[in-house]
């Protein structure tokens, strides 16, 4: 799914806040924009995604495909949501200088994420109550052949990989 088709989700499940909210991409190589979101509340998702090279025609799937989604803090501006997609490397164009494909995820698993962020927006802005339980997390196992590489992941060399060891942190 590209990023057009997750705004159209996005503008489906925020629509009936009262607010105007708007999804928008942090681009990879935008550092000064990827600097000014250190302190934005985040929600950091890993889930099933196919890659497609942007050079080759290899296509593979991860289980390990990653997204941020950063939002304001009680204190700012509401109504842009950005979204950082972690790409990962082909294996066989590896070696060359190759740029990341992004990862495209199911259908399902995007709303899922968006009723997720919807609902942790309501909490800090509309007055909503957390869920008593949270909603049935997408945790299909999906076995994956192969073992994931950190070289080839972008989020392994951010250190925001779910494969690297890291501190129990922005648990959402
Ligand atoms: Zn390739
Ligand atoms: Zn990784």
């Amino acid at each position: 799914m590209s990023l057009i088709e997750w705004q159209s989700l996005f503008e489906d499940v925020f629509e009936s806040y009262p607010d105007k909210w708007a999804l928008r991409c942090v681009y990879r190589h935008d550092s000064s924009q990827n600097r000014r979101l250190q302190n934005k509340r985040v929600m950091d998702r890993t889930g099933y995604a196919r890659f497609h090279c942007p050079k080759c025609s290899n296509g593979w799937a991860s289980a390990k495909a990653k997204i941020t989604l950063y939002y304001p803090k009680y204190d700012e501006p509401i109504g842009t949501v950005l979204l950082r997609f972690y790409g990962q490397k082909c294996k066989k164009c590896d070696g060359r200088k190759l740029s990341f494909a992004d990862p495209e995820f199911e259908v399902d698993w995007i709303n899922l994420t968006l009723e997720k962020l919807y609902e942790s927006i309501g909490c800090c802005f509309y007055g909503k109550q957390r869920p008593e339980k949270p909603k049935n997390d997408y945790n299909k196992v999906i076995n994956i052949e192969g073992p994931h590489e950190s070289k080839l992941c972008e989020a392994c060399q951010l250190g925001r990989c779910d494969q690297m060891p890291r501190n129990k942190k922005n648990k959402t």
